[in-house]
């Protein structure tokens, strides 16, 4: 589940007032200050793979990177539990972070090569 187009406007504010930090903290708790922080320490990547035309998302965590379908997946072990198990809450901080970096055009925009991307999704298609 994404954020709502009400979400999508808060975020889009160039400061963000009190009361939305409020509204996503109460809705998403610690995860929205994990995911914002993310979002603006530039860990949020957008890659584009050429010639295919290609692109993935990726959020650098704690541990290592993790790759995210905008509103449909994360490959961390968060996601797996408590999204798509336990169904405690719809994302986990990265796919908040991939929607927060791009809402508020805060991702890192990499280029490589599609040679590159099979070695790249070697690694992030872990879900340790
Ligand atoms: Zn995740």
């Amino acid at each position: 589940m994404p954020l709502n187009p009400y979400e999508i406007r808060l975020l889009s504010e160039d400061e963000l007032t009190q009361d939305t930090v409020q509204y996503f903290r109460k809705k998403y708790n610690n995860r929205f200050i994990r995911a914002l922080r993310a979002a603006e320490e530039g860990r949020v990547m957008h890659y584009h793979f050429r010639p295919s035309d290609t692109t993935a998302w990726i959020v650098q965590g704690g541990k290592r990177e993790y790759l995210v379908i905008p509103g449909i997946y994360c490959s961390c072990r968060s996601f797996y539990q408590s999204v798509v198990i336990a169904r405690d809450f719809e994302m986990c901080y990265h796919m908040l972070a991939q929607n927060i970096a791009e809402v508020r055009s805060l991702q890192k925009d990499a280029e490589t090569s599609d040679s590159e991307r099979r070695r790249l999704y070697d690694k992030w298609r872990r879900t340790d």
